[in-house]
């Protein structure tokens, strides 16, 4: 069975506990931006439900145009105010550096891609980056910025100082 079938499989038993409904605007007026990786099940490790919060994730969940332009969406039409940046160790961004993915993506493919694959080292330098990132944006309302990283080890968050 592909992944996708047991995936569909999956929802429908958990339908049958849908709490119902929920308001577009995020409850808690709240929006994430996190990593992709597959170890952080953000509605656990934060205690968020349906409803409550935006979810924006990318590799790094790192600051981005298109990060930001997610944010000026959540916080001018659906109300969010906090903003929660969830960095990780052992990151796939800590495994290679940008001039290698853009070496790799061309020997495999013949195109080298435009962008940064925006790589780091130092897991809380990329926080405290992300921070100024957001700082320096001028289309946001709320720069109530909390940053924080997860350990994939023990399950917990840190929160970063900025
Ligand atoms: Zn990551």
């Amino acid at each position: 069975m592909a992944e996708y079938e047991q995936m569909l499989a999956a929802n429908e038993e958990w339908a049958k506990s849908f709490p119902g409904s929920k308001p577009v605007a995020p409850g808690r007026k709240t929006a994430v931006v996190a990593c992709m990786d597959s170890r952080i099940p953000l509605f656990g490790v934060l205690g968020l439900a349906v409803g409550d919060a935006h979810v924006i994730r990318n590799a790094g969940g790192v600051i981005t145009e298109d990060t930001i332009r997610s944010l000026t969406i959540s916080q001018h039409v659906l109300g969010t105010r906090e903003i929660v940046l969830v960095h990780h160790t052992d990151c796939g961004l800590q495994k290679t550096d940008d001039a290698g993915l853009a070496d790799l993506v061309e020997q495999a493919t013949g195109h080298r891609p435009p962008w940064a694959a925006r790589t780091f080292t130092d897991v809380d330098a990329d926080v405290r980056e992300s921070i100024r990132l957001l700082n320096e944006s001028p289309y946001l309302l709320s720069k109530d910025i909390c940053g924080t990283v997860y350990d994939v080890e023990t399950g917990r968050l840190r929160q970063v100082e900025p």
